[in-house]
């Protein structure tokens, strides 16, 4: 095999010819019109040529001494790139028949030996176009195979964005389901409520709480259908909601279509879209009425065991209920059997001053160690009672005005003895008047009561700190 390159077409020629002199005759000529020339004298040098080069025209001679030139074009013809050749079949063997088998073998043009170098020129001439042609030919089925390939290619992206679409439709058809079961087994009522307040969504508890049919809820608003009642103000879930609030829990009271009061329980939350940004809220109502009705009925019981009660709960003495009823039987006692009987009227000094520096709360502790220092001070058979704001009294069985005073001033000189800390490193001291009063007989309670009340004010005129028996 030898080669050589002579500028150019960018075309090569295989030239396969066992004769060096038509080899050499043919080499030039091919080069001279611009081909680069790989030359072969058998049928195995120049199917591996033909492998390594890629001629583009190939010229063949028939008879080779290895293989028959028809063979090989047969070859040449069935690889790869066969069909963009060229293939000028050079041969002495030149009858109609024989160029019918070489045309059968893949032959594009024939010429017949001896080589006359003007015919060869032409047939070159033409081979050459046909060279191009086939260029052309190959170039544009690449381009093809190309865009087939990527044809295949965005095929199957379609097909695989098309099974995606199709897993996400399941899945949404698949979520819907649950969500249309979760809609009708889940206790209580459930909506949706855009950030409109539209209702997008609710189940038939709902509607059964709300009294109305799925139509008529349809394109209303939460408030015109439910909760009206919490509209228009700072406890509305869904305004907290667009305020930042993850979970409200609120309740309300809801008159029925009949008429009757009921209370619901809602749970609010915030309902997002995929990228998280809010939509609206998902409310869960519970009817909690009979709860609310159970704890009215245990808060209504409770005040009026309390309002019948006869121990006051701050100052543990009896209370006024209690003073009432207990004082009217020590005064028939009394007149019954003609003993003494009296009656201590106290009043803390300047309690509002008090209450109004140093607050409430700690009044109230001042009133409870006064009520220790009258229950400490006092015999069995005495009754101590809260009779009201920071007024007490106590009821003194057997007892007459001269010995009551001893009473009230064991009570008054403790109390004014007791420090209270209102606020840390601060000391204060109260004290309290007293009005003292023996009973006399036949006279009604009230007269009682209201001498005690007279003389526990002449003490507060008196300065205070006191007590006044009259
Ligand atoms: P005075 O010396 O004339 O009795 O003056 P005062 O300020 O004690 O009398 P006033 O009647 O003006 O005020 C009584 C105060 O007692 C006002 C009221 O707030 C307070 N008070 C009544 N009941 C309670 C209570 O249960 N707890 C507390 N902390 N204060 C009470
Ligand atoms: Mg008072
Ligand atoms: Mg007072």
């Amino acid at each position: 095999m030898r080669e050589s390159t002579q500028e150019k077409t960018g075309f090569t020629a295989l030239i396969v010819e066992d004769d060096p002199i038509v080899c050499d005759f043919l080499q030039k000529i091919v080069e001279s019109q611009g081909y680069t020339a790989i030359v072969c004298s058998t049928g195995a040098s120049a199917v591996a040529a033909f492998v390594a080069g890629f001629p583009q025209l190939i010229l063949l001679d028939w008879v080779l001494p290895d293989m028959d030139g028809l063979e090989l074009s047969r070859i040449f013809c069935a690889s790869e790139r066969g069909k963009y050749l060229t293939i000028l079949m050079i041969s002495g063997k030149d009858s109609p028949e024989d160029i019918a088998t070489a045309i059968a073998a893949g032959v594009n043009f024939f010429m017949a030996k001896p080589v006359e170098k003007k015919v060869l020129d032409l047939w070159l001439s033409a081979a050459f176009k046909h060279v191009r042609d086939c260029l052309a030919r190959e170039e544009a089925d690449l381009a093809l195979a190309k865009i087939q390939e990527e044809l295949v290619d965005n095929n199957l992206q379609l097909e695989e964005a098309l099974s995606r679409a199709n897993a996400m439709a399941m899945e949404a058809e698949q979520a819907y389901i649950e969500i249309n079961q979760i809609f009708k087994t889940v206790a209580g009522g459930i909506l949706l409520v855009d950030k409109h307040f539209n209702l997008l969504r609710c189940n038939d508890s709902f509607l059964r709480m709300a009294g109305v049919g799925r139509e008529k809820a349809q394109n209303q608003n939460c408030y015109e259908i439910f909760h009206s009642c919490l509209c228009n103000t700072d406890e509305c879930p869904l305004q907290r909601i667009r305020k930042g609030e993850k979970r409200i829990e609120s309740e309300i009271e809801r008159e029925g279509p009949d008429g009757k009061t009921f209370y619901y329980s809602i749970i609010s939350t915030p309902f997002k879209g995929p990228g998280g940004d809010l939509l609206g809220i998902v409310e869960h109502i519970t009817d909690v009425t009979e709860r609310v009705k159970a704890e009215k009925a245990l808060a209504e019981s409770e005040r009026r065991y309390k309002e019948l009660s006869l121990v006051d709960e701050l100052t543990r003495l009896f209370n006024k209920r209690y003073f009432n009823s207990h004082l009217q039987l020590e005064v028939e006692r009394a007149n019954r059997h003609n003993h003494p009987l009296s009656l201590l009227l106290l009043d803390i000094d300047n309690f509002k001053h008090h209450n109004d520096t140093y607050g409430h709360a700690d009044g109230d502790r001042v009133l409870a160690r006064l009520g220790r220092v009258i229950a400490d001070s006092l015999r069995v058979n005495d009754v101590p009672c809260r009779y009201g704001g920071e007024e007490f009294t106590i009821i003194l069985p057997e007892t007459s005005g001269e010995e009551a005073t001893v009473v009230a001033e064991r009570i008054r000189s403790r109390f004014a003895g007791e420090i209270f800390q209102p606020n840390p490193g601060e000391t204060v001291r109260k004290t309290v008047s007293i009005g003292v009063t023996q009973y006399r007989a036949g006279e009604s309670e009230q007269a009682l009561l209201e001498r005690a009340d007279q003389n526990m004010y002449e003490a507060k005129q008196g300065g205070k700190n006191r007590y006044v028996l009259k």
